[in-house]
């Protein structure tokens, strides 16, 4: 697994043991340079030149084949831009249209609140009848009708880590007549997805987490390469018109995954994301996968032999699961402080869950038993009741 590994190409603080990989992957060494050069030599030197000369108006597909590459996509089929929530409202206002005869959006309790608020937003917005209906995860296929239009589901829990199977839901989506729209949040650059494959509409997600694009890094939309050219993108921008330089009055929407394009791209977010996916162009996502896998279950088996006060909360089986392992506690907050503390970096999702991310480019076992002894430690000590710890911060 040589090509797997590459903790010499991230920048990661000393004493620090990075398991929040799932929420905003650290800054891989070549970015500085390459944003730097970029800022410098192209927005400095050639100003507005530089969207022509320095390929900055092709960035949104150039970088949106990257992506493709790893979730299974052919290239062409592949967009970037904008934050998620908004690729959100974008791909289900599509989808909708696709099935006009039915007004049910279908999702699961388990979805991110982003994606369910922009789904209420479009619902309210549109004032058709449209309704917002979810379900456990569990009940999902049993809850696919004829009066479902779209399904919308996040495949990996933010939570639990809990991961649904993309091939079955979509092929049960399918026969029912509805469309099917994955958010790939925590699936892209974590697990192997096969968008081709599996035959969905549509899919989405961001490029933060496990894709380390950085802060405001933009998202991607894919859309089935026999769609492309008939969805109506909502979001009618001018960059996803078929000819934006010919300033036409009226909205003609752009070939292909192009239309998904709404307006001016983030040039330098995308030069930090453009840089951190070239370290992707080796990896084989089945490798990366057993290799999380396996870090995933010795955490599992150390925290379950060393820290009785922790109760798992995702599932034990690892087929089920994501590339993230959370485990329950009642003062689940400040005990994440105290760790973070020690320099062993996961995050809390309310109520109780305290989240860690795995990320076999920049982690091995010995981090993973390292951090399991700090964990240890502050669980077994209470080393978490103290005052400062209980605060919460914005950011949780
Ligand atoms: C991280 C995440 C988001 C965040 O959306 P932004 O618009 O990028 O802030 C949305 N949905 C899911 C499922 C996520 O995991």
């Amino acid at each position: 697994m040589s090509n797997i590994l590459k903790k010499d190409a991230f920048i990661l603080p000393d004493g620090v043991i990075y398991l929040d990989g799932n929420s905003l992957g650290p800054m891989p060494k070549a970015v500085s340079a390459r944003v730097q050069s970029m800022l410098t030599d192209e927005w400095g030197e050639m100003l507005i030149r530089g969207w022509n000369g320095a390929g900055w108006m092709d960035q949104p597909s150039r970088v949106g084949d990257q992506v493709a590459r790893i979730i299974g996509a052919p290239q062409g089929t592949v967009v970037m831009g904008d934050t998620l929530s908004l690729k959100v409202f974008q791909a289900l206002a599509a989808a909708i249209k696709m099935v006009p005869d039915r007004r049910v959006i279908l999702s699961d309790t388990g979805n991110f609140p982003s994606d369910l608020y922009m789904a209420e937003g479009l619902v309210g917005l549109l004032e058709q009848g449209y309704e917002l209906r979810t379900v456990d995860p569990e009940d999902v296929l049993g809850a696919v009708d004829n009066t479902v239009a779209v399904v919308m589901l996040t495949q990996v829990d933010y939570r639990t880590g809990r991961m649904h199977d993309i091939k079955a839901i979509t092929q049960a989506v399918q026969s029912q007549g509805a469309v099917m729209l994955w958010d790939l949040a925590h699936s892209a650059g974590a697990v192997e997805v096969d968008l081709a494959g599996s035959k969905c509409e549509f899919a989405i997600g961001c490029t933060y987490k496990y894709l380390n694009g950085g802060p405001g890094a933009p998202a991607f939309i894919y859309v089935r390469g026999d769609l492309a050219d008939t969805v109506q993108p909502a979001l009618s921008g001018w960059l996803g018109h078929r000819k934006p330089f010919d300033f036409e009055m009226k909205y003609k929407a752009g070939a292909g995954i192009e239309r998904m394009r709404v307006g001016t791209p983030p040039v330098i977010q995308l030069t930090a994301l453009e840089v951190a996916m070239e370290l992707w162009e080796d990896v084989d996502m089945a490798q990366l996968r057993a290799a999380s896998v396996e870090l995933q279950e010795q955490f599992i088996a150390q925290v379950e032999r060393d820290v009785p006060s922790l109760t798992l909360a995702s599932p034990r089986d690892s087929a089920q699961r994501g590339s993230q392992v959370s485990f329950r506690f009642h003062e689940g907050y400040a005990a994440m402080q105290a760790v973070i503390d020690r320099g062993v970096i996961g995050d809390f999702r309310a109520p109780d869950i305290m989240r860690f991310g795995f990320t076999p480019m920049y982690l091995d076992s010995g981090d993973i038993s390292a951090a399991v002894a700090i964990i240890a430690d502050v669980m077994n000590n209470d080393l978490w009741d103290v005052d400062k710890y209980k605060v919460r911060s914005k950011v949780t």
